[in-house]
């Protein structure tokens, strides 16, 4: 075989001896047949379609859908020895478009990389790449066993995993990420290899919220905790008792840390019908525990909460639909605690006067979400070995504005109007002394410099990682989407 010159995905493969012309996508579907899909074929648009907000999805030349890891190895092998350009999808839910898809080369999609085996022995899952994490949830339950991952069944364990991963267990035991004790990793030769704390350690510490920055990883192995029924649920509250829930959120962060509790609040701001809504949950079965004591005095319009099992409380979480609301754009700031500062942080967000042209966009919708970050986080973290985010050691709040609308003309507005909102929020924070650099990658938008945030050693690191196991920069320049090493 002659190798590939690619030139967009138009590029074409010239056997030597037949001189016959071969797209890549059939030389992907000569390698692996039953595992190519191509354009022309049925199931095509439905796989292509599978990214959650509309406009991060793309049209790829074709896709794999692989078995197993061995075809996966192969196909990696394959695309980047031609050079191929390809992305890699687990449950497709990151926002920034084309985050995990691809125009005009090969979607790679992990949906059938979805195995949950339990070891009871080890106290460890070991989740395939593809899972959702309903199903892990699910799977695990009987077994009295969780693990941190998820607050929405349907997200991807891949993603959320390797962009740190904030669960309703990570004021006790850190990030998802911080709870892998393998990863299975397919690098850009097509070797697999294991990295852990004693084999790979360097590229085990950069996955740890490297997102696709340095291999395909097949399967997670995961921590579990015992875990039985837990209580928690939403509280809606009227608009009206927006400002009452950010002074008791400030309370709630400085105030006794419970490592059980954890909250989320969301405000719902151009639909005042929802409400402002308190995400609770507690990981053990008492009702109202004391942690929580600082909301009670605000009536409540409408609560959910109750004694459940965890996978209960996840399916019962609030899920945008995306029928209604098809694009969207996140956006984050990490703020260190400030009581004084939050409420300078609730006057920009409802009274910003780029508000007013949200409802220039049909469905033009604008939430706004504060999660507290306990230290007992960033402690744990690093008990179990350490990240690559750079978290401060810190109490801190990650702010989120999350947009959404229904037309493509409509995207520059959008974009620009929720980064217009966020720059007056890191201003005042930066006034205050309070903005802190981080930015979490599964809440990011497209411009915003994810992996820079993590800092200086940080970055020196991961790039020292990404010259020893892929040295040819085959997931900096051929692997597209995600948010890569600066
Ligand atoms: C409704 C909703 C709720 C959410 N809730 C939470 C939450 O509770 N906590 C939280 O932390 N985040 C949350 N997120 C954010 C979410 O974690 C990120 O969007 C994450 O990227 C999703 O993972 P995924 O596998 O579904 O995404 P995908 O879009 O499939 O992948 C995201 C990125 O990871 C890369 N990738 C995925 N799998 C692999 C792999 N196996 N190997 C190499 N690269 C891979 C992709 O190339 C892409 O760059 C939520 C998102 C949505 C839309």
């Amino acid at each position: 075989m002659l190798p590939i010159v690619l030139l967009g995905f138009v590029a074409a493969l010239v056997s030597a001896t037949t001189h016959i012309v071969e797209s890549p996508c059939e030389l992907l579907k000569r390698l692996l047949p039953s595992e190519i899909i191509l354009r022309n074929e049925t199931r095509y648009t439905e796989v292509a379609n599978k990214n959650w907000a509309t406009n991060a999805r793309r049209a790829p030349s074709c896709i794999v859908v692989a078995n197993n890891t061995r075809s996966l190895q192969e196909a990696v092998k394959n695309l980047t020895r031609n050079s191929i350009q390809f992305a890699i999808r687990s449950g497709g839910h990151m926002i920034k478009p084309g985050g995990s898809n691809i125009d005009n080369g090969v979607l790679i999609d992990l949906s059938r990389l979805n195995e949950i085996e339990y070891n009871a022995i080890g106290q460890v899952a070991r989740v395939g790449g593809g899972a959702r994490w309903g199903d892990v949830y699910k799977a695990l339950e009987p077994h009295n066993v969780t693990v941190v991952g998820g607050r929405l069944d349907d997200i991807g364990v891949g993603g959320l995993i390797l962009g740190g991963g904030l669960s309703w267990l990570s004021s006790r035991h850190g990030l998802a990420c911080d709870n892998v004790v393998n990863f299975e990793v397919i690098l850009a030769n097509g070797t697999l290899i294991n990295a852990n704390a004693t084999s790979s350690t360097d590229l085990y510490k950069a996955l740890k919220g490297g997102g696709n920055n340095f291999g395909v990883v097949t399967h997670f192995t995961i921590s579990t905790y015992a875990i039985g029924a837990v209580w928690g649920g939403i509280r809606y509250y009227a608009p009206e008792q927006f400002p009452a829930l950010i002074s008791a959120f400030s309370q709630y962060q400085l105030g006794p840390q419970d490592p059980d509790a954890s909250i989320m609040i969301q405000a719902p701001l151009t639909n005042s019908s929802f409400g402002v809504l308190l995400n609770i949950a507690y990981s053990r079965p008492f009702a109202d525990p004391p942690a929580f004591d600082v909301f009670k005095s605000i009536p409540i319009a409408l609560d959910t909460t109750s004694i459940r099992s965890y996978s209960s409380l996840i399916s019962g979480a609030s899920n945008p639909d995306i029928t209604q609301l098809p694009r969207w754009d996140w956006r984050t700031a990490t703020l260190a605690a400030n009581a004084t500062l939050y409420t300078e942080v609730y006057n920009i967000t409802t009274k910003a006067p780029e508000l007013q042209s949200l409802s220039q966009l049909q469905s033009g919708t604008f939430v706004f979400n504060m999660q507290p970050i306990p230290v007992q986080t960033v402690k744990a973290a690093k008990a179990l070995g350490g990240n690559s985010l750079g978290l401060s050691e810190e109490p801190q709040v990650w702010v989120q504005y999350l947009m959404a609308w229904w037309h493509e003309e409509d995207d520059h507005k959008a974009y620009s109007l929720s980064k217009a909102i966020m720059d007056r929020v890191n201003q005042a924070a930066n006034k205050a002394n309070d903005s802190l650099d981080y930015v979490f990658m599964n809440d990011a938008s497209q411009d915003q410099n994810v992996i820079s945030s993590y800092g200086r050693d940080n970055v020196i690191s991961m790039k020292k990682v990404q010259e020893k196991y892929d040295s040819t920069k085959a997931f900096q320049e051929l692997v597209r989407g995600g948010f890569k090493l600066p």
